[in-house]
């Protein structure tokens, strides 16, 4: 049987441990699809699953990897065929499913999204999880109805993967986008991906008040805790906070006066579960509402070997916009 590199966690008894490893094809998982793995990335939560700092893998050994992008090499699913481009992410990857830290990978071909036209497999992994759960923040704004023209939209964690790709989607869009960071130093970098104002997280960590002054139409927030509660007593009537991370913490310290006396929507937002109409929406969108010199231009590349590294420094905030990694 054929072998090709992965990374691989395995439990221990003081915990678990992650090598780059040469994986015997034989031991992939069940499923209708192989996928040649071109790409993967490192998200947050990789930073998580690879040092074990969240409760991500479920299931041991695992190959971790929340991303993959690559082409399909066999399948016995009506809807594939070799040389098709695919991408995954989420839906159990690197928790009970073999993840994309592996230059190949077997699947349920139901999981997979078509790449769509006029979009490379490293294009898709500069996007990844967190770029395509940017996209499903800015449709959930959409859905509230907010519109450009109505105020800022203010995004926090800017600097990181969700928030790059938020302010780039946004700003090409037609929205003013307030960034916040604790990265003063990125003003010039936030600013080239489209932000108007570059402010410091400082002011929105603090405790919240139960309302502040009205500044925003709407926000895209990853950070969490007393961020998101300041941003939601920071929003305007009728506006709405899409919420869909947890790097400041998972705690939620608000009251309820921006919902009952400013009809403020908190708007919560899974990338894992989200249903595939919903994927091949946010993926089709990524294709036509991002602009792919931003997009290169918050990428950095790394091989597989460094994968472990990144994804143990992205948990540390020291990571700035989106990482590849290059599997093949
Ligand atoms: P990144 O590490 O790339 O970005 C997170 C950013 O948050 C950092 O760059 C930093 O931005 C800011 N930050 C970090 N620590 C703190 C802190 N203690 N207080 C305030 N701000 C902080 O991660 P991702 O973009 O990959 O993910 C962001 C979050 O979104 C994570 O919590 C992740 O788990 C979550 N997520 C959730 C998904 C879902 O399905 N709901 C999918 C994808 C991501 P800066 O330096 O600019 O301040």
């Amino acid at each position: 049987m054929a072998k090709f590199k992965a990374i691989l966690i395995e439990k221990e008894e003081a915990g678990q441990k992650a090598n780059l490893i040469d994986f015997d094809e034989a031991n992939l998982m069940e499923g209708d699809v192989t996928i040649a793995v071109e790409w993967s990335t490192v998200n947050y939560k990789d930073g998580l699953a690879i040092t074990g700092k969240g409760p991500v893998v479920r299931k041991f050994p695992m190959i971790p990897g929340i991303d993959l992008a690559g082409t399909v090499e066999s399948s016995s699913h009506p809807a594939w065929k070799p040389g098709d481009k695919v991408v995954l992410n989420g839906f159990g990857l690197s928790e009970t499913i073999f993840g994309g830290y592996a230059q190949k990978a077997r699947v349920k071909g139901d999981l997979l999204v078509a790449i769509p036209a006029g979009m490379s497999t490293r294009e898709a992994m500069a996007i990844g999880t967190a770029g395509y759960t940017a996209m499903l923040c800015v449709i959930a704004l959409e859905r509230h109805g907010i519109k450009p023209g109505q105020g800022p939209i203010i995004v926090t964690g800017a600097a990181g993967g969700v928030g790059s790709v938020a302010i780039a989607l946004l700003a090409k869009l037609g929205h003013v986008v307030i960034a916040s960071t604790g990265r003063m130093s990125e003003v010039d970098y936030l600013k080239s991906l489209g932000a108007g104002e570059v402010v410091d997280r400082n002011q929105f960590t603090g405790p919240a008040k139960p309302l502040d002054q009205e500044r925003y139409a709407g926000g895209v927030d990853s950070v969490g805790s007393t961020t998101l509660a300041n941003l939601l007593a920071m929003t305007k009537y009728g506006g709405a906070v899409a919420a869909c991370g947890l790097a400041g913490g998972r705690d939620l310290p608000t009251q309820v006066a921006p919902f009952i006396l400013r009809s403020v929507a908190l708007l919560g937002v899974d990338s894992v579960r989200a249903p595939i109409e919903r994927r091949r929406e946010a993926w089709q969108r990524l294709a036509t509402d991002l602009d792919r010199k931003k997009l290169a231009a918050m990428t950095t590349e790394i091989p597989l070997s460094q994968a472990m590294d990144a994804a143990r420094a992205i948990l540390d905030g020291k990571v700035r916009g989106r990482t590849v990694v290059r599997v093949s």
